[in-house]
């Protein structure tokens, strides 16, 4: 490295090519002798790639299709992987079965026709010692023109023997190029937009070689860097493009990862402070002590608290305590006992003389609430002077879609005036413009998306305060995803299940002959006294489908499988009071079963359902089959949970495996992370550009830890304006959309 002819300075890379007989500015002058400032990464985004050699206006295109345009976009063009030459299998080696690599030359390639009308192209290659294998395309006859004659390329496939001799069928190919290099990055190609991966290995080259001069600027401190073992950001990208061995390109990788790593947490943590330095959050009388209404509820239940549910109750209190709003997820799997934590947290805000608003995803589950706290608050009472004996029962009220209009003057005005003290509807509460008196807490239950806008709802509906919010889930995130994706928010964790549940047996029925017992055994059960759920194939397409399927599956087993049993239907096309209807008679037990979609994923509660079948249970994710098993399993009865059906892709196979072995939500979660990876996890929530693309959450997860502590102590007291360099990258990446809260402070 070092040492690059001044033509190839970065100097020179900004003029382009038109400029390459200007004197560089090393060359002109004692005044001009001082170095110029390393790049920035604005700069190089600054520079399109058509000031490369060998980019041409065709090429330009393609690298756009790919999502290259600028010489950052190219450097930050990761190789998918690297080849080693000096460890590849030799032709000679491979075994029939073997999954392997091997490093080979085109010897000849062509086309045929079979007698189906499909084409098959055959590839000769040999290895450097001159043993031959076959390879076969199906469908593919560009690999004719791909795989040119002397062409060197890498092949991944499973070895195959057909005739006494080796053959691989559709291999993975990879063209290198005449690159001698022993580690061969290998980029992702795109045969579409016609880009090679040593085209781009050469731009890449360049590239670096045309910012050796002034080299890339690393805004990472060099303390952190050393208490890290992190190379420096030029070096970094030269070892994950031009590496002399793996563990160099291992090296490198590391700190690029740390780097988005880094981004990501500095624009969340940098948001959490702007918040909380900016809004003031409601006065609240923390007290818990004897005698206080949180003492007096949490005195009168029927069992105690576990001791994850006294942590959190703890930890929000020292929230509320704090001058700025509480902005906490709070997750617990199903059945922790979230409800009571999330009283406690609203009536810390009543105990106050503020009001409370609990919100829920659906209107069966807004009124079981409703019913559930109004039972759980039976005889609670709070002061009140405009009262003879001078205090009243805490008012608890429900407003959904239903609540007709004359009954809604009635609750708004009763709100303004402040005798409203908790307040249970739907997640559209705080879209419909009702207006509270003084809204402290905010409860929002299955939920875990709760952004910018939401908030800034709340802030409308509740005067100059803003309003503490508590959104829980259900749906456990694995703790390095929960910090990445909502690291603004502060994360408590309900580990433990109150005592006394017994836990859920899962079965999977694959076969039909088993799928006879899982009917059997609903029969036993109902005639036990219990009852069941039977949730219908997940249709994706359309609710109207999805709830035909439904009525057809009900009268199926009306007429067959559970005849005699009183059944009763739910879906998403019934309308509200007709499904509150079929909900009351089942949770009041004038059904045996009930056959439903996935309406009854969250929060439905009866303690007396013992069975969950779920039919094609393939279809559903890991998530989602968490959340139905977890209707049973709520009172003193043995449960069962039936998946029924084969799996149909090994990824199915592998989602129903886990949910069979285990009911730990936070396992499952991995399992489910493992298996689809984060891209679906991040979308949830990252707008503008997607700049994890080294890092995986998975792979690197003590990179995302390592990551939050440093994006900690840089953000510090004074913010990331403090930074000025890293706020300008996190600005760049991330997009402005989600981070212009960091211009503005
Ligand atoms: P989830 O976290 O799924 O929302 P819930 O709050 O609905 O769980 O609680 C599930 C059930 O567990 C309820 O019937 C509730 O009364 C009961 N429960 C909650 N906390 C305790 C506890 N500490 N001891 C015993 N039972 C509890
Ligand atoms: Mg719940």
């Amino acid at each position: 490295m070092g040492g690059a002819p001044p033509a190839h300075s970065a100097a020179h890379l900004r003029r382009g090519r038109k400029g390459a007989r200007v004197a560089s500015p090393a060359v002109t002058g004692p005044e001009h002798s001082r170095p110029a400032p390393p790049l920035t990464l604005a700069e190089l985004d600054a520079l399109p790639v058509s000031r490369l050699r060998g980019v041409g206006e065709r090429k330009q295109e393609a690298l756009a299709e790919v999502g290259v345009r600028s010489v950052l976009d190219l450097l930050t063009y990761y190789p998918r992987r690297y080849i080693d030459r000096t460890r590849q299998a030799a032709v000679g080696d491979l075994r029939p079965g073997d999954e392997a690599t091997v490093v080979v030359e085109v010897l000849r390639a062509s086309t045929q026709r079979t007698r189906g009308g499909r084409s098959l192209t055959h590839v000769e290659v040999a290895d450097e010692h001159g043993r031959r294998l076959r390879l076969g395309f199906f469908n593919q006859s560009w690999r004719e023109r791909q795989l040119q004659r002397g062409a060197e390329v890498v092949l991944f496939g499973r070895v195959e023997e057909f005739r006494g001799r080796l053959q691989m069928t559709n291999p993975v190919v990879d063209l290198i190029g005449d690159r001698t290099a022993r580690i061969v990055p290998v980029y992702p190609q795109s045969d579409k937009a016609g880009l090679s991966t040593w085209e781009i290995a050469g731009w890449v080259s360049e590239a670096m070689r045309r910012t050796e001069a002034r080299r890339i600027a690393d805004p990472v401190p060099g303390d952190v860097r050393r208490r890290f073992h992190l190379v420096d950001r030029h070096e970094a990208l030269h070892l994950v493009h031009v590496p002399d061995s793996m563990e160099a390109a291992q090296r490198g990788r590391a700190r690029l990862v740390f780097d988005e790593l880094l981004r990501v947490q500095l624009a969340l943590v940098e948001r959490k402070r702007h918040l909380e330095a900016t809004l003031r959050g409601a006065r609240h009388d923390v007290d818990v002590g004897p005698g206080s209404l949180v003492a007096r509820f949490v005195d009168g239940l029927p069992f105690p608290l576990t001791a994850a549910q006294r942590r959190v109750v703890d930890e929000i209190r020292r929230d509320l305590e704090q001058p700025h709003p509480m902005h906490r997820l709070l997750q617990g799997d199903v059945g922790a006992g979230k409800t009571l934590v999330a009283l406690a947290a609203l009536l810390v805000g009543v105990q106050g003389g503020h009001q409370g608003a609990l919100m829920a995803p659906t209107e069966v589950l807004a009124e079981q609430h409703h019913l559930g706290i109004r039972a759980l608050l039976e005889g609670l009472v709070v002061p009140d002077d405009t009262t003879l004996i001078g205090e009243r029962p805490v008012r608890v009220e429900l407003l959904t879609h239903r609540t007709t209009a004359a009954e809604r003057r009635r609750l708004g005005a009763a709100l303004v005036a402040g005798q409203v003290d908790v307040l249970v509807g739907t997640h559209a509460l705080i879209q419909d413009g009702v207006a509270f008196a003084d809204l402290g807490v905010v409860v929002i239950d299955e939920q875990h998306r709760f952004g910018v806008e939401q908030r800034a709802a709340l802030r409308e509906r509740s005067g100059e305060n803003t309003p503490d919010v508590l959104v829980m889930t259900a749906t456990p995130i694995p703790r390095t995803a929960a910090m990445t994706v909502y690291g603004d928010l502060d994360v408590s964790v309900l580990d433990e299940l109150p005592p006394g549940r017994t836990p859920i047996h899962t079965v999977w029925a694959r076969d039909e002959s088993s799928e006879a017992a899982v009917w059997a055994h609903v029969r036993d059960e109902v005639a036990a006294g219990r009852q069941a759920y039977v949730v219908c194939p997940l249709i994706e397409e359309s609710e109207r489908v999805e709830a035909a399927s439904a009525e057809e599956t009900h009268e199926r087993l009306v007429a067959t499988e559970l005849s005699g049993l009183r059944l009763g239907l739910l879906h998403g096309r019934l309308a509200a009071a007709a499904k509150e209807e079929v909900m009351s008679r089942f949770r009041r037990g004038d059904l045996d079963v009930l056959v439903a979609t996935t309406v009854i994923e969250v929060g439905v509660d009866v303690p007396n359902a013992t069975v969950m079948v779920i039919l094609a249970a393939d279809r559903f994710g890991i998530a989602q089959l968490h959340q139905l098993r977890g209707r049973v399993g709520r009172g003193a009865y043995a449960s069962v949970c039936y998946l029924v059906g084969a799996a149909e892709t090994p990824n199915g196979e592998a989602r129903l495996a886990a949910l069979a072995a285990t009911t730990d939500g936070f396992e499952l979660a991995e399992v489910d992370l493992d298996l689809r990876g984060e891209g679906t996890l991040m979308s949830d929530r990252q707008t503008g550009r997607n700049d994890l693309k080294l890092a995986s959450l998975r792979r690197d997860r003590a990179w995302v830890d390592r990551a939050r502590e440093v994006a900690f102590e840089l953000v510090g007291e004074g913010g990331l304006a403090a930074r000025p360099e890293l706020a300008a990258e996190v600005d760049l990446l991330l997009g402005a959309q989600d981070t212009d809260f960091l211009l503005r402070s």
